[in-house]
């Protein structure tokens, strides 16, 4: 049977050809489901009225009721406008038009009773409303006044006289058409358990709500349908990879053992064991591991990576890690030769910047198998790199390789799929994980080392420098180490070297006696090195640099990180750049130096960073502030087809939603049970209008 939401939009009572084509062009609006789900962006409030003398700035939109005292036309030709005085009992405003001036000349009366509706501006002193909404007051209007809904539209539209206004009377019309046929498409056991709104009222409410308490539960009931069917696909694409992925078995845990009696350097946090658990579970299921592991800077990601290779090794296959970048990759390298080296395992490097003869030693190693560990960057996915049996693939990601890119990786072992863990360090809340990440498993180290103190982060504007350089002093005296951070962004570059060398020479006459290094990208490679390896002996006390060290050492000593421009950074790198610091047991700082200007943005970023350490909170308003957009995986998560939920605002929703999902599939898999036969027909159409959903892009 078709569906009557199908239907052309031409055929809509008040549409026609031509206005079709244009809602067509202008909004994407084909189908009767189109224009039902081109939701209103807010809601007018016209149930209250405002007494003049009440206006303040603050409000964003006011319905008044009272006369117009006087009328009068002011300047010529493109600064002509209209100025009406309007009154209440309370006080007087300024009405002005600068088009269709005549119009409303020969519309507006004296002595007549208006409503006005519209936005309060304050020039100098007074209040003034421009092209607001006007109309002679019907008695008993703010009985039968409610919640307006206002429509996105364009300018080409509104030429054509489809206005918000005109949007909303096609809604209606649209409504009186569909509204018997508008079926529910979530299980009944659904709507109970969580209150939720029938399908036919929210889409009703939607547009028109009867109050503002049931435009609040129309809302909640779309945006929690939304995310519903984006966890059910999830849930069910998660079920069926893990009935057929089939994943090497690995049981032996002898290197493991050894690895654990004798060379373990430290006590594994509860975290770290409980995750290696996990991972163990995945390994030796006979499925394939796809995990996410989420672990704040600091919380020891590198020692579980580490153990989850000997695992592999232990059975007789490789593991490699790839890194985003050549630095990480280097990181990654030094601290996992640390432990293999203790126990006697080989592992080596492969990055665009490996020489030819050992670029040859380690693909043949590779190939024949006497290589059991590799650490590199992208340069592991080429075609030349071929592993004799590659078991564990560990991807550090930080959200920047994308699915197309991990599946290559996987591909290199022919026969049977390698196990897969993902790492992150930008911590996002689980429901959002799962959603991002939805064919992964998460699991979450969310502890740090004992003896951690929490670092001590303050905010100086750039005036109070001498008193930083005190305080830089002061830790240097008790023997400690600190770290100086310019940024260096593309676009301003040569200004930002300027400003590095500049404080550079600055920080060397502020400290005349105190060794300093600095080390940038511009350096060599071997120069970049050996100061590094200066600061981490110990010889140089301050470490001036770009943001090069970001991911690039770990030296536990240094206590004290100063961000230049902090404003310049966005949260996720300060909180990656403040976990340089807070490695060792004394009190570590970090100063986040700004200019006394500042938007309102990076206030809130600063206040943040000052506020907490707590890496889930800094990734929630990291995403709040600029959206789930440039989160990789959003494309294929579904959340970029969200059009009233918002995954950072409603994590709530997304919550319970993933929590019904989950229980229905429990109960029946396929959705095979008569009553979810529509929720099944739904998901079905949605997978019919999304043709590339799921698919790796
Ligand atoms: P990240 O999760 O940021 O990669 P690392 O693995 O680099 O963290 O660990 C940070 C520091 O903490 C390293 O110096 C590491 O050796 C140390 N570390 C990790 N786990 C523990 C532990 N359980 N106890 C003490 N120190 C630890
Ligand atoms: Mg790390």
């Amino acid at each position: 049977m078709p569906d009557i939401l199908d239907t052309k939009i031409e055929y809509l009572k008040g549409v026609g050809q031509q206005k079709a084509a244009l809602l067509n062009t202008e909004l994407g609006i084909f189908t009767y489901r189109d224009l039902l789900e081109h939701y209103p962006f807010r809601h007018e409030d016209r149930t209250k009225f405002y007494n003049i003398a009440e206006i303040t700035e603050d409000y964003p939109y006011v319905q008044l009721r009272g006369f117009i005292d006087h009328i009068q036309l002011y300047g010529e030709g493109n600064k002509k406008r209209l100025i009406a005085q309007f009154s209440d009992a309370t006080g007087t405003i300024e009405l002005v038009w600068f088009q269709g001036i005549q119009w409303m000349l020969s519309k507006l009366k004296l002595g007549v009773e208006y409503v006005v509706f519209g936005k309060p501006n304050l020039f100098g002193r007074r209040f003034s409303i421009a092209h607001p909404d006007i109309e002679p007051c019907v008695s008993g209007q703010s009985e039968s006044a409610a919640l307006i809904p206002v429509y996105s539209t364009t300018e080409k539209l509104k030429k054509r006289f489809l206005d918000s206004k005109a949007i909303a009377l096609l809604q209606k019309n649209l409504l009186e058409t569909v509204y018997a046929h508008i079926e529910e498409n979530l299980p009944p056991s659904v709507i109970e358990k969580y209150k939720l709104l029938p399908r036919r009222q929210a889409l009703l409410n939607i547009h028109f709500p009867k109050t503002p308490e049931l435009l609040r539960k129309a809302l909640i009931r779309m945006k929690f349908e939304e995310f519903f069917f984006i966890q059910l696909r999830l849930l069910m694409q998660m079920g069926a990879r893990k009935q057929k992925s089939v994943g090497q078995i690995f049981r032996n845990v002898h290197l493991l053992t050894c690895f654990y009696k004798q060379h373990l350097p430290f006590e594994l946090t509860d975290a770290q064991k409980r995750v290696i658990k996990e991972i163990f579970a995945d390994m030796k299921s006979g499925r394939q591991m796809n995990r996410l592991l989420q672990g704040d800077v600091g919380s020891g990601k590198t020692i579980v990576a580490f153990i989850c290779m000997l695992i592999a090794i232990d059975n007789g296959a490789q593991a490699c890690l790839m890194a985003p970048t050549e630095i990480l990759a280097e990181q990654h390298y030094n601290s996992l030769k640390i432990f293999a080296d203790s126990i006697g395992v080989r592992i080596a490097k492969l990055t665009g910047a490996t020489k030819l003869a050992d670029r040859r030693t380690v693909l043949e190693e590779l190939k024949d198998g006497s290589l059991p560990i590799v650490v590199g960057t992208h340069a592991l996915i080429e075609e030349t790199v071929q592993f004799h049996n590659l078991g564990l693939c560990i991807i550090d990601e930080q959200h920047r390789f994308g699915v197309a890119q991990r599946a290559k990786l996987w591909e290199k072992n022919p026969r049977i799929l390698p196990h897969v863990l993902v790492m992150t360090a930008t911590p996002i809340p689980r429901t959002l994980a799962m959603t991002l990440y939805g064919d992964l498993d998460v699991s979450v180290i969310d502890q740090l080392p004992a003896g951690r103190k929490p670092i001590q982060t303050m905010h100086y504007y750039d005036a109070q420098r001498l008193k930083v350089f005190a305080f830089i002093k002061q830790q240097i005296a008790l023997g400690r180490q600190a770290y100086i951070v310019y940024p260096l962004i593309e676009e301003s570059e040569k200004v930002d070297y300027k400003n590095l060398i500049d404080g550079y020479e600055s920080v060397c006459r502020a400290f005349p006696d105190v060794p300093v290094s600095i080390v940038h990208g511009k350096m060599k490679p071997q120069d970049k090195e050996f100061e590094m390896q200066r600061f981490v002996r110990g010889e140089t006390k301050i470490m001036v640099a770009t943001t090069v060290i970001e991911v690039g050492v770990n030296v536990p000593n240094a206590n004290v990180m100063v961000i230049e421009n902090a404003e310049k950074f966005g949260l996720a790198q300060l909180h990656q750049l403040r976990g340089r610091v807070g490695r060792g047991t004394a009190q570590s700082y970090c100063i986040l130096m700004t200019d006394f200007k500042l938007s309102k943005e990076a206030k809130l970023r600063i206040e943040t960073m000052v506020r907490t350490n707590n890496g889930f909170e800094i990734a929630d308003m990291d995403l709040r502030l600029r959206g789930p957009g440039d989160l990789e995986g959003t494309q294929q998560s579904g959340i970029t087809d969200l059009r009233l939920a918002d995954i950072s605002r409603d994590q709530k929703i997304l919550q319970a939603a993933r929590e019904a999902a989950a229980e229905i599939l429990a109960q029946d898999p396929q959705l095979t049970h008569p009553e979810h036969l529509p929720t099944l027909h739904q998901l079905e159409q949605k997978r019919k209008q999304q043709k590339n959903w799921g698919q790796i892009s």
